[in-house]
């Protein structure tokens, strides 16, 4: 029997895995994806972590029936052409088409967080379900949609970019120009923003200690470690974020009317009672009737395999 091969292009590592036809995954390959050496350089590593994970599960590359790979930015839902990826510096990328041409077979290329959703649609925290929604707080705010079965990607492939919803007019400046996205608020970058800035007036000693002044150490490793040891600036700026979570479920209960809301991401892992707890009591609070009592907020139950075996599965249905 043919496999299938699933991959994750992230903004600083592609990960690829072989899956059988029951979609257990046979072997796995990470490799760093090298963004600063250019596009080219990025393709180079893809295809590399292809062959290499091929290698690793002891068959040859023409025994695949087709590759699914997920970018992490805007893709045209029928070509598979990736428009723009702010870390990697794609720009209009024929990625799905030139993987198709260079293997000789099937390849469907989706945006990462749809493919997480298809990935705990098909194998995790949604089995079973024909309307969900995903929300992933990182360093943006993902999100993802999946209506009477099949993800909904839009004319452009820009549906379900619930980061941007605003919750709070005239609140924090987002990356995209406008105030008060959910993103402005409720991702661990602005979670991380907002605790440095308590550490210049020289509060949460913790961080102050572990990340000393570095956006970049502030992860959500270490503000759930603040969070656990009781520090109560940290607590109420995480509340605060899960609080505005709730408010943007709320809007998408209301537009969407789901089964589930899925909440996914290294922050609901390393903090999913506050986030799960409290944006589902504000969005039970604010949704309208039916709608905010029914639906369920649980977490993603995948971790990095719900987007190599959500890609997997849009690729095995290539060729079913
Ligand atoms: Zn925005």
């Amino acid at each position: 029997m043919k496999k299938i091969l699933g991959f994750d292009l992230g903004g600083t590592k592609v990960l690829a895995a072989v899956l059988d036809n029951d979609f257990n995954i046979l072997s796995r390959v990470k490799m760093k994806a090298n963004a600063d050496l250019g596009v080219k350089s990025v393709y180079k590593v893809i295809c590399a972590v292809i062959k290499d994970a091929c290698d690793e599960a002891g068959i040859d590359v023409s025994d695949l029936s087709a590759i699914g790979g997920c970018a992490p930015g805007l893709v045209e839902p029928k070509t598979g052409l990736v428009y723009d990826t702010p870390n990697l510096g794609f720009k209009n990328f024929p990625l799905q088409e030139k993987l198709s041409q260079d293997f000789n077979i099937p390849v469907h290329i989706e945006n990462d967080v749809n493919a997480g959703l298809y990935g705990e649609l098909h194998f995790g925290a949604a089995r079973g379900m024909e309307n969900v929604l995903a929300l992933s707080p990182g360093t943006g705010v993902g999100g993802a949609i999946v209506i009477d079965g099949k993800l909904i990607r839009g004319s452009r492939g820009g549906a379900g970019e619930f980061g941007h919803i605003i919750v709070q007019p005239d609140g924090p400046l987002c990356g995209c120009g406008q105030r008060g996205c959910l993103e402005a608020i409720s991702s661990r970058t602005a979670l991380s923003q907002q605790i440095l800035s308590f550490a210049v007036r020289g509060r949460v000693p913790l961080v102050i200690d572990e990340a000393k002044g570095n956006l970049k150490k502030v992860k959500s490793g270490l503000i759930a470690r603040a969070y656990n040891s009781g520090d109560e600036d940290v607590q109420a700026i995480v509340d605060y974020a899960a609080r505005y979570l709730g408010v943007g479920m709320s809007n998408l209960v209301n537009s969407f009317n789901p089964e589930a809301i899925i909440l996914g991401g290294g922050l609901i892992e390393a903090l999913p009672e506050p986030f799960l707890k409290i944006s589902t009591k504000v969005m039970r609070e604010k949704a309208m009737g039916v709608n905010g009592e029914k639906v369920k907020v649980l977490a993603a139950e995948l971790g990095d395999d719900a987007v190599i075996k959500g890609s997997a599965q849009l690729a095995a249905e290539l060729v079913r």
